[in-house]
């Protein structure tokens, strides 16, 4: 499988980086809509599109307004927005303002707290994906998701004995660290992870409700991913990572715009 990493700043685009937004061509699953979704339309090959929002700050739902755009390029047959039932109905009210943009976006929305869309148990699917999601500490608070898919069949891919793949992210959140959530997050292909701030920094990164890299290396040694990708990057104060940084065990980078990732 693919994922695309169409943005990868934080709070705001910079010259090289667009804000939060990933996606897995092969499932039509979007993560997040920072602008990087402008860069969405050559890449869709299904008829549907999911989109599957963190939160409801404005760099990570921006791009939902690019959506008209995007869909007069490539027509879909669908296009869910799944995210927390207050989150979904603080959009929609910002956007059912003319003040705020001119027409309705042609999307279904979907609360993943909703007992007709979800189980109740925090577990729901999309196109064949099991999604499950846990709550995370930040202003306002943000979802992380963990996103398996089964029945794989890709003789090119890495791994190709495998026929399943996890992928965890979890952004604009403080790190989790209790137990519960640790377990949760085991044993991932991929751990698509905040890191907004350098390790000097927790004070901020405590005060804004985010991640600074010991925090995302501890979490990693816990979790044991296959691969840590480190993501939305501090625009003016870019994230660096030494490459025999000792206390990752297993590949970390930090990635970049337009970087698609074969897992
Ligand atoms: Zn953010
Ligand atoms: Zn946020």
């Amino acid at each position: 499988m693919q994922l695309h990493c169409l943005g990868t700043a934080g709070y705001h685009p910079s010259e090289t980086r667009h804000t939060s937004c990933y996606f897995v061509p092969e499932t039509g699953l979007l993560l997040d809509a920072g602008t990087g979704i402008f860069r969405l339309p050559s890449l869709l090959k299904t008829d549907t599109l999911d989109i599957l929002l963190s939160h409801a700050h404005l760099d990570h739902i921006v791009g939902l307004t690019f959506l008209l755009d995007i869909l007069y390029q490539h027509p879909l047959q669908s296009v869910r927005v799944w995210g927390e039932a207050e989150k979904i109905n603080a959009i929609r009210t910002l956007l059912a303002s003319e003040f705020i943009f001119p027409v309705e976006l042609p999307v279904q929305w979907c609360a993943i707290d909703d007992p007709d869309h979800a189980s109740g148990n925090q577990t729901f699917e999309i196109n064949g994906a099991c999604v499950s999601w846990r709550r995370q500490e930040h202003p306002g608070g943000s979802i992380g998701y963990r996103i398996h898919w089964t029945n794989i069949n890709e003789p090119n891919s890495p791994d190709s004995g495998a026929t399943s793949r996890v992928l965890l992210y979890a952004t604009d959140t403080v790190g989790a660290t209790d137990e519960d959530t640790l377990h949760w997050m085991k044993d991932v292909d991929l751990l698509l992870h905040e890191c907004n701030f350098h390790d000097h920094q927790v004070e901020w990164a405590i005060k804004t409700g985010h991640c600074y890299l010991d925090r995302v290396a501890q979490i990693s040694a816990a979790a044991s991913p296959k691969r840590v990708l480190l993501t939305h990057v501090n625009p003016i104060d870019e994230l660096t990572l030494d490459k025999g940084d000792e206390r990752f065990s297993m590949p970390c980078e930090i990635v970049s715009d337009k970087q698609v990732i074969e897992f």
